[in-house]
């Protein structure tokens, strides 16, 4: 009985498939399988909820991929940049380019901030506003760290922890700075520089990450085990030490009964622990309510245009917009739109289930998104003829200074209480990592149930690989690094 038609709930089901284990999936989604990487389509026009590359250092997951998909997977050159001010910036940055793009002026206003930066630095930084104003000087900092990390956290920069920024910010090469403004002859990479330094490459399936997940279920279809679309998890039974029973209810109010001998839970946790019957010890309780959300809305534009720009996908550091990342989903697979003449964005918009921006109408988003575009010279507002918005709750579980104590009572509790039950993927194990470790986790509950146990799901590291001897709950191993407010104890807010 596997909750969630999720990477990893599709995943354990595709595993069990093949060694013939009868499973049950349930899934919330009236529509769509797939999850966070499920591909809406609206007239036509395919999108994700943020683009999802697949790239994986587990090659058994790159092959599950091939496994699934065969020539489906496109190999795509990547280019994303940074907009800052009706500039477009190298992204990885480069100092040069970076430089040559602020102008003159701004260069040496740059420079002279960097210089004021290291003769009276702030002593002891504590804040990701320090830290980096230290390394960049104030100028850069403003530039290049601060509105974008504000719009994706929700969270001053003033109130995030160094750490975070010291582990994740590699230097810019400040010699280089000092070259390119000293020696104007020594220009900075021209376009073509620009895109060749940018390209990597990555897979993506013809018809977006949903295609992936659509064709798993398709398998199951043909075998007489559909998806049970629609239901949404109301309790979970469970006696003496084990879980009996899955209550799941429709829309419509139908209650249903899925009992089996192996639970294995993709849902959040912190829904997960409110719906056990009976109810978890308080502690526990209050463990899985403290958990932590960052919520997600996508506006997907459609705009009467071939090109509107070259990138997968472009950073907005521009201050007085709110959109986060806008994605041009034909960039990413030609099939994503019906009509080559036209294109369709995805602006994403980091917020919180409930604030202003959650609660905007669908038609103010869209409103939003036009004048945003207008503004920024992306197109002008009557090109757009068509919009649609997709609000995606816990895009993002929250790592706070407490969750990985709160996350293993939950755990501790679930081993020892509730024996057939495991827990996989993103949410299902508030780890903020990709749709590779999702799976990973999800390919060892499986393996768990065929072979009676053995592996620790927690055990994957950020890479999606399986390592037997990490330390269990050690976050630099198992999860990516996300930032931290300054102040221990105080919970960031999402
Ligand atoms: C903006 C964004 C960009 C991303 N980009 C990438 C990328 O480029 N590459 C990459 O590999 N990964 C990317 N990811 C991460 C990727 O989406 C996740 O790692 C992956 O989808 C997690 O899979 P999952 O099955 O664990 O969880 P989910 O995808 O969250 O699936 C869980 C499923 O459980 C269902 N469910 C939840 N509650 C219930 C309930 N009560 N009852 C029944 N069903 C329920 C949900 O509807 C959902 O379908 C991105 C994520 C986001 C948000």
């Amino acid at each position: 009985m596997i909750v969630g038609a999720g990477p990893a709930g599709l995943t354990a089901a595709y595993e069990l498939m093949k060694h013939d284990v009868p499973t049950t999936v349930i899934e919330k989604d009236p529509t769509y399988v797939g999850g966070l990487a499920r591909t809406v389509e609206h007239k036509g026009y395919r999108f994700d909820i943020g683009g999802h590359r697949f790239f994986s250092k587990n090659q058994e997951v790159e092959d599950l991929w091939t496994e699934i998909l065969g020539p489906e997977m496109l190999t795509r050159d990547r280019l994303s940049r940074i907009y800052y001010r009706g500039r477009y910036f190298a992204y990885p940055l480069k100092a040069a380019n970076a430089l040559w793009n602020l102008g003159p002026l701004e260069t040496v206003r740059c420079m002279a901030s960097y210089a004021k930066a290291r003769m009276t630095p702030v002593k002891d930084p504590r804040s990701f506003e320090d830290w980096t104003r230290n390394q960049f000087g104030f100028r850069l900092y403003n530039i290049f760290f601060k509105t974008y990390t504000e719009k994706v956290w929700g969270i001053s920069t003033k109130e995030l922890s160094a750490d975070w920024a010291a582990q994740r910010i590699k230097s810019l090469d400040m010699w280089l700075v000092l070259k390119s403004a000293l020696l104007p002859h020594r220009k900075p990479a021209n376009r073509g520089d620009l895109v060749t330094t940018l390209i990597d490459s990555f897979r993506y399936p013809r018809l977006g990450p949903g295609q992936m997940w659509e064709r798993v279920a398709e398998m199951r279809r043909a075998r007489g085990e559909p998806v049970l679309m629609g239901r949404t998890v109301d309790r979970i039974k469970h006696d003496q030490g084990r879980v009996t029973t899955v209550v799941t209810r429709t829309v419509s109010g139908a209650v249903e009964e899925h009992k089996g001998s192996d639970f294995i839970s993709s849902m959040p946790i912190r829904e997960l622990v409110s719906r056990l019957d009976p109810p978890a010890p308080e502690k526990v309780r209050r463990a899985a309510d403290s958990l932590g959300y960052r919520d997600f809305i996508s506006v997907a534009v459609m705009i009467d245009r071939a090109d509107v720009f070259p990138d997968n996908w472009i950073y907005i550091h521009d201050p007085t917009v709110k959109v986060g990342r806008i994605q041009n989903f034909k960039n990413w697979s030609p099939d994503m739109v019906p009509d080559q003449g036209k294109t369709c964005l995805g602006l994403e918009y980091f917020c919180f289930e409930g604030d202003g921006m959650w609660t905007s109408s669908d038609r103010e988003l869209i409103e939003r998104a036009r004048t945003e575009l207008a503004q920024l010279g992306i197109c002008r507002p009557e090109e757009i003829f068509d919009g649609v918005v997709v609000r995606q709750r816990k895009a993002y579980p929250v790592y706070d200074d407490v969750y990985q104590a709160k996350v293993d009572v939950i755990r501790d509790y679930i081993s020892a209480h509730l024996t057939n039950l495991q827990l996989a993927g993103r949410n299902g194990m508030h780890k903020y990592n990709n749709q590779d470790h999702s799976m990973m986790t999800a390919l060892l509950v499986a393996r768990n149930i065929v072979s009676g146990g053995g592996f620790d799901p927690w055990k994957v590291n950020a890479d999606a690989v399986y390592h037997e001897e990490s330390r269990v709950g050690d976050k630099d191993l198992t999860g990516r690094q996300v930032p931290e407010r300054i102040a221990a104890g105080a919970a960031p807010k999402s």
